[in-house]
Parts: C-alpha cells; sequence; structure tokens
C-alpha cells in the first residue's frame, strides 16, 4: 500500500469537531493546494491501475470532489451517492448506523448496470458505515465493486475491517 506522508502536511486536525474528543480531519488545505489536490487525485488513479472501471460513485459531499477528476482520468463515468431525498428521480436506499441513530444514503436506479466494474472513492474512511451501504447500493443495482479509494484512513475505527470484502486503497493512514 501506498504511505503518503505528504498528504498529511496538507490536512488540519480539528480537535474537539464536530462535537468533543473527536478529532476532525480538514482536507480543505489540500485541496486548495493546486500540487497537492493533483498528485491525491493522481495517486487515487494509479492504486487501481491495474482493475477496469466503468464508473467511479462518489459519496456526497466531499467524495464528489475526488470521484469526478479520478473519473475524468479514467475515462469513466461519475455516479453521486446522495443523503435521502436529494435525488431527483427513481432511487434505491440504503440506510445505516451511526454512532447516534441512523442515516440513509441514496442512488439512481438506472445508474449503474448489471455486472459493471464500479470504484467508490470518498475523502475519509472512519467505521467504514458509510462506504459498506453505498457498496450495497451499487450491488443492489449488479454493479461490482472492484475497490474503495480513500485519502485518508482513520485505522483506529475499524473501516477496513468491516469492508473485508473489498478492496480498499487509502493514500494515507492514521
Ligand atoms: P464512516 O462512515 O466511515 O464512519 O465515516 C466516513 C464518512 O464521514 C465520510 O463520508 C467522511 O467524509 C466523513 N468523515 C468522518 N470523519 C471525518 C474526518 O475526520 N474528516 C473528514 N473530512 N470527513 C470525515
Amino acid at each position: 500500500a501506498l504511505d503518503a506522508t505528504w498528504v498529511r502536511d496538507h490536512i488540519r486536525p480539528i480537535a474537539d469537531y464536530p462535537q468533543p474528543g473527536v478529532t476532525f480531519r480538514d482536507i480543505t488545505p489540500l485541496l486548495g493546494d493546486a500540487a497537492a489536490f493533483g498528485r491525491a487525485v493522481d495517486d487515487l488513479v494509479t492504486g487501481f491501475h491495474d482493475v477496469e472501471v466503468s464508473r467511479v460513485v462518489g459519496i456526497e459531499s466531499r467524495g464528489f470532489i475526488l470521484a469526478a477528476p479520478v473519473a475524468y482520468r479514467l475515462r469513466a463515468g461519475f455516479v453521486p451517492v446522495r443523503k435521502a431525498g436529494k435525488l431527483p428521480w427513481a432511487v434505491a436506499r440504503e440506510e445505516y448506523e451511526l454512532e447516534y441513530g441512523s442515516d440513509k444514503l441514496e442512488i439512481h436506479r438506472d445508474a449503474i448496470h448489471p455486472d459493471e466494474p464500479i470504484l467508490i472513492v470518498d475523502d475519509v474512511l472512519a467505521t467504514g458505515g458509510t462506504a459498506e451501504a453505498t457498496a450495497k447500493l451499487v450491488e443492489a443495482l449488479g454493479g461490482r465493486v472492484v475497490g474503495i479509494g480513500v485519502m485518508i484512513e482513520l485505522e483506529a475505527l475499524g473501516g477496513r475491517a468491516k469492508l473485508a470484502n473489498h478492496r480498499v486503497e487509502s493514500l494515507t493512514r492514521y
């Protein structure tokens, strides 16, 4: 696996955000730096150089920022997975557990066709609940999840174990 320590130089830790005891990894300094943003996108693409990808699924909302340029570079389509109620047409929905309560993600029912190879992209992998729900949506439409690519993996939260059936590539791990 890659270990791009340079990524960490562009990530700002925010103590006690969004709640006490949590350190939020703010990716906006990286996004705002031309060289770092470009390199992060390039490295996500390189991490999956050996697989064919028909479409890249981005998870609302920071996932969109990375998934769209990854899709462009792969000459793949881009598909948004959004919070419930945001997509205008017919959807498949997946409910997933949060630390407190639950949330719902949706995808357009025609966004993925049977047997298409799909890459899922997000900014941060924490507990893995968001990525797991997204993988279930892809699979509910008949797609094959060929990988899950994230910039940052928060290892203590166990996301990789939750996604044990999938290939996970992260640029850096905390
Ligand atoms: P999980 O479902 O794996 O617990 O949480 C991952 C989701 O929450 C991702 O969509 C990610 O954008 C967001 N997230 C959780 N923690 C952080 C963080 O420290 N920084 C950022 N930028 N996003 C986070």
